[in-house]
């Protein structure tokens, strides 16, 4: 506990302005941090409560403690008030800790013993969150997002979550993605039960790990404390039953409830879309309960339920709370952490995506940003194909036919035009500031750009780019937005072989002879092996030999001996047939 801790109450949202003075910073200094998460704010830009919490997490700032102040305009918190009717619903439990302290084999192995595998083989899909059985209850475990994904997601990650375990490797101790796992869970009002993980390796050091716990605020059962730890093997599966008790224990004692009879509400946990099916959409149902044909909100889109399945992918006709449910239907994606909830029709639904929309999109009129913005906007930067323009003109008229011409760039979809601002006059200090660190360039047209500003441009990495012909301008944004592409790969076939002996056949190498059927084939080249029609693996040509003598290459027609590369044993046979090509990587053009 911090002695002198204060608390800033927010009621609906908070000014820049207002959020700096009462942090006690420069209103520049909280501008700069607003930039570098890709929000473009004004000292009159209104924040709401999460952006401003996420911030201040941001920013380092401990001794802080938002509060939401009761207005009738508040908005509803995930977690809502219970009726005497609520039942008990399994725990939702989500696994944390430093990069390879062992989450993922965690929840792989505890995926793996605990749920029955059906025929269809056992799940080898990622899955965003999934059920087990213990004692004949039940457990639901999240994946969440990566550390290296921003605050606000796991933010959002906690707060469905009842119990965050936190890994840490016994081998290893706390480290910062441990503190970072620590203090999350105890801002979102988790439980925390922590893996003391790795026990079977050489340098497992269970005691010294419980100090460097300690030393960081969670002090263990067994000196006193209240924290429960539980030394497993993941990988092994040695103590899973006990953390898995300690879950169940964990949960009783919290009296995990949800009522049933209510319209079924809950959170989208992932959202993508799939080739013949639409959108898919995992979502982690908290109260009633979700079926087959009902409609749904969530965000700006709904959906009739169209097809649900369990996470193992069987179809599942309702799922109550805790449930974690694939299901197809929406018209348009929903966002990670957007709140469902079900309406009665059709036309209810419309209605209400709409209003969901026109709200989302007051918002940004008003130049508000909210936590679902800001996950947004931190989607588009991690697969960076996003490209920033901040455009300044002589006059209006320039400023607006640079933008529009702009807009008419067809990036095919593949990457997004953002214009952070624009204006008329010089290029400023201000403009510099907004770009720092976000990767936005500066376009000028028929402006100067003063040497200081160039100087600080220079200084901050930001491209300030200066042009009096439009279509230089506009050439400079295309190839700009071209070098945001994926490149891609180019396979080219260049001839055929067809094989007549196989002479040595090593784990990563092989040896045989055979016929050019068309093209040619030399060192270097790169293989696919066909028997029949199927394709049994690629190979890449070390040597070739013609009469037995090395030779440069083999033309169609020749008979020769290739040494072969393969990446793994590959048994080639009489018969076979491989086919040349050269693969490249090239770069997309729009
Ligand atoms: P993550 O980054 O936290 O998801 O870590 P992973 O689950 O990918 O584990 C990192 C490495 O540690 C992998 O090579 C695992 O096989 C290994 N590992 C995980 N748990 C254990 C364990 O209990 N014992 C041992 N010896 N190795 C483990």
């Amino acid at each position: 506990m911090e002695n002198q801790e204060k608390v800033i109450q927010i009621a609906g949202s908070i000014t820049v302005d207002e959020l700096a003075e009462a942090l006690g910073l420069s209103v520049t200094t909280l501008i700069g941090e607003l930039f570098k998460e890709g929000i473009v704010a004004t000292i009159n830009q209104r924040l709401d409560f999460d952006t401003a919490s996420i911030i201040i997490d941001e920013l380092g700032i401990k001794n802080v403690r938002l509060m939401r102040k009761n207005t009738s305009t508040q908005t509803q918190d995930v977690r809502r008030e219970l009726s005497d009717k609520a039942v008990s619903r399994p725990p939702v439990v989500a696994v944390m800790g430093h990069v390879d302290h062992g989450k993922t084999t965690l929840l792989d192995t505890l995926l793996h013993k605990k749920t029955v595998e059906d025929e269809a083989g056992g799940i080898t899909q990622h899955i965003s969150a999934y059920q087990l059985e213990h004692d004949g209850r039940k457990i639901t475990f999240l994946d969440t997002p990566g550390h290296e994904a921003f605050a606000a997601i796991r933010q959002h990650g906690a707060m469905l979550t009842d119990i965050v375990v936190i890994v840490v490797a016994a081998d290893d101790g706390v480290k910062p993605q441990t503190v970072e796992a620590i203090k999350f869970a105890q801002s979102a009002n988790a439980k925390i039960i922590v893996a003391i993980n790795k026990i079977d390796r050489e340098g497992a050091d269970i005691p010294r790990t419980m100090a460097d716990l300690a030393q960081n605020g969670l002090q263990p059962e067994e000196w006193g404390g209240d924290v429960t730890m539980v030394p497993i093997s993941a990988k092994q599966g040695d103590n899973l039953d006990k953390l898995l008790d300690m879950i169940l224990l964990t949960a009783d004692l919290e009296e995990l409830k949800a009522d049933v009879n209510i319209p079924a509400e809950g959170l989208v946990i992932e959202s993508h879309m799939e080739v013949g099916k639409g959108s898919v959409v995992n979502l982690l149902v908290t109260g009633g309960e979700l079926k087959v044909g009902e409609f749904i909100v969530a965000g700006n889109s709904y959906a009739k339920v169209r097809t649900m399945l369990d996470f193992r992918g069987k179809p599942k006709g309702k799922a109550g709370p805790s449930t974690p449910v694939t299901i197809t239907g929406f018209k348009e994606l929903p966002n990670f952490g957007d709140q469902f909830i079900e309406v009665p029709d059709e036309k209810t639904a419309r209605k209400q995506a709409l209003l969901n929309a026109q709200g989302i999109a007051d918002a940004s009129a008003s130049a508000n940003v909210t936590s679902s913005d800001l996950l947004r906007m931190m989607n588009v930067a991690d697969n960076s194909k996003m490209f920033n323009v901040i455009i300044k003109g002589d006059v209006l008229g320039s400023v607006t036919s640079v933008v529009d011409s702009l807009k008419m760039i067809d990036t095919k979809g593949e990457v997004t035009l953002n214009i952070v601002a624009t204006g008329v006059g010089d290029v400023t200090e201000n403009d510099v500031y907004m770009a720092v660190g976000d990767n936005t360039v500066i376009y000028g047209f028929n402006v100067n750009v003063p040497t200081n500003i160039a100087k600080m441009a220079a200084r901050d990495g930001v491209s300030v780019r200066n042009y009096k012909v439009i279509y230089e301008l506009l050439d400079d944004a295309k190839h700009s937005m071209e070098e945001l592409l994926d490149a891609e790969v180019v396979e080219e076939e260049v001839g055929e072989m067809k094989i007549k002996g196989v002479f040595r056949t090593e784990r990563t190498a092989i040896i045989a002879g055979g016929e050019i059927l068309r093209g040619r084939v030399g060192a270097g080249a790169l293989g696919k092996v066909y028997r029949d029609k199927k394709e049994l693996g690629e190979v890449e040509v070390e040597s070739v030999q013609k009469e037995k003598i090395d030779a440069k290459e083999l033309v169609e027609g020749e008979t020769g001996g290739i040494a072969f590369k393969t990446e793994k044993k590959l048994v080639m046979e009489v018969g076979d047939r491989v086919k040349f090509f050269t693969r490249e990587m090239k770069k997309k053009t729009l």
